[in-house]
């Protein structure tokens, strides 16, 4: 039997990975980005974007994890949700636990995060007395440097056991052919009894066009949409003591939205995140290189109902508005100037403690850009915040647009991921059903399992 995997991120690779171990089917893995070691994104060295297309940041072996700093959270409450998946918290956490071991072998940082229980409850005592949540649960830090290194361990170790790779391939289109399906690339064709479609967020907007086409059930779900925010390292340093990306959810009190913090890189770097019709903002943290400044995002939770519920055209709408008005560049502004309605220039931001990571960065006003009601949940979240975080919601802090988060387009699934069309399961972010590493890997095996269980 054929299996292709589309997408060689984490779901792809631990998909590909239980199906090596466990049955004898011809396992190919198309990338269309490049092998890890390969990948090197020139923003991550602070020079200027050099555009390439496919991004090495998010695309190519190891997905958009491999240039991340990887951190694992390494709990069901973190990255998705066992319910959307028909399991019980106790079983995905069994399944994070071999993902764990899996990225352990291959040279993960045996330090883990967030274990105190005294620390992490004075935190949540702490949050709580000012209406936020703190979410805890253990991480694992590989570091930016180290993971493409990791990745690269496990891509070899997946040849061995005989999976076939093909980088810098894409696939076009996926048809149904009998029980089975056709992928197409520009010239060629790949013929495969099951597919796992694991594109992630870069592939997601293509995969529902296919999913569409070959009448695949989805479902709409919330997009979040906000920035990235820049701070002195220092500020961060007694969180980052108690849990290395600590979460916390809050409601703000003008619209009852939720907002919720994601992705803190204590001592890390701001980077771009470039799509082919726009550039949004994100985050990384070296094992070895460290800058003065921690960063993190502040996310808005949106839910569009009747007559709009693409809340993803709607996300991409509001990313292409920010780079227009940043000039195809992602939008920088100090807080003070967010706050008090004034666009920010470089010689305010030369006012403030700190120096920005991403210097290609066009200085200006983020509310010409995300909608209002964001930008008001931003401004309210970074105040509530400084009394957990104090020190964050300073005059100097920088915010930088936009930074969105494209999970929305859920597939209804099986257990073990398969679609409403026999034969065809999907994985990792695409699918709806993660938003982190490990998650992601989590659903791979699913998925597998389900193949290895069609076998039997
Ligand atoms: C800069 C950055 C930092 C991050 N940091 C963290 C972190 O610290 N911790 C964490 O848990 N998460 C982090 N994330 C998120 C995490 O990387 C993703 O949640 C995770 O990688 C999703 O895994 P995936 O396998 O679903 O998809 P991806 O990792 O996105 O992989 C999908 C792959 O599919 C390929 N692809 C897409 N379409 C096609 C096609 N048509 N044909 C062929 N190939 C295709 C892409 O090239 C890509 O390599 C970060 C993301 C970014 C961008």
């Amino acid at each position: 039997m054929d299996v292709l995997i589309i997408g060689a991120g984490p779901a792809g690779m631990f998909a590909a990975e239980k199906l090596a171990d466990e049955t004898n089917h011809t396992i190919t893995v198309i990338d269309m980005g490049k092998e890890s070691v390969n990948r090197k994104c020139s923003t991550l060295s602070r020079d200027m974007c050099t555009k390439c297309e496919p991004c090495d940041i998010y695309a190519g072996v190891g997905g958009a994890g491999a240039l991340s700093d990887g951190k694992l959270n390494l709990t069901p409450h973190i990255g998705g949700d066992p319910d959307s998946l028909h399991r019980s918290a106790d079983e995905i956490r069994r399944y994070i636990q071999k993902v764990d071991e899996t990225f352990l072998k291959y040279g993960a940082d045996t330090d883990i995060f967030g274990v105190n229980d005294d620390d992490l409850n004075l935190l949540k005592r702490k949050a709580s007395a000012h209406g936020i949540e703190f979410i805890s649960g253990k991480q694992r830090h590989m570091g930016s440097d180290k993971t493409p290194l990791i990745i690269d361990k496990f891509y070899k170790e997946l040849k061995q056991k005989g999976v076939k790779f093909r980088t810098q391939t894409k696939i076009e289109t996926i048809e149904r052919s009998g029980e089975g399906f056709i992928a197409r690339t520009e010239g060629e064709a790949f013929k495969a009894d099951f597919i796992i479609a694991a594109p992630g967020r870069a592939g997601a907007y293509w995969f529902r066009t296919q999913a569409r086409k070959l009448g695949i059930d989805n479902k709409y779900g919330p997009i979040d949409v906000g920035v990235r925010v820049e701070f002195p390292s220092t500020i961060y340093e007694p969180i980052e003591e108690i849990m290395y990306d600590a979460k916390f959810k809050l409601y703000t009190y003008t619209y009852d939205d939720l907002v919720r913090t994601f992705c803190t890189n204590p001592c890390g770097f701001v980077t771009e995140e470039r799509y082919p019709d726009f550039v949004m903002v994100n985050g990384h943290a070296k094992k070895d290189e460290k800058s003065e400044n921690t960063n993190l995002a502040i996310l808005s939770r949106i839910e569009l109902t009747d007559p709009v519920e693409d809340t993803t055209e709607y996300g991409r709408s509001i990313a292409r508005l920010a780079t227009t008005i940043g000039g195809g560049k992602p939008i920088l502004q100090r807080f003070k100037d967010l706050a008090t309605g004034q666009r920010s220039t470089w010689t305010r931001l030369a006012r403030c403690q700190i120096a920005p990571t991403l210097r290609n960065a066009t200085p200006g006003d983020i509310s010409m850009a995300l909608p209002h009601r964001i930008v008001t949940n931003i401004v309210e979240s970074i105040e509530r915040l400084d009394n957990v975080i104090e020190g964050i919601a300073s005059d100097s802090t920088l915010i930088y647009a936009s930074e969105i988060k494209f999970y929305d387009t859920k597939y209804p699934v099986t257990e073990h991921l398969e679609t409403n069309i026999p034969n065809l399961f999907v994985a990792g972010d695409a699918s709806g059903h993660s938003r982190g590493i490990v998650y992601a890997a989590v659903t791979g095996i699913l998925a597998a399992e389900g193949i290895v269980h069609k076998g039997e």
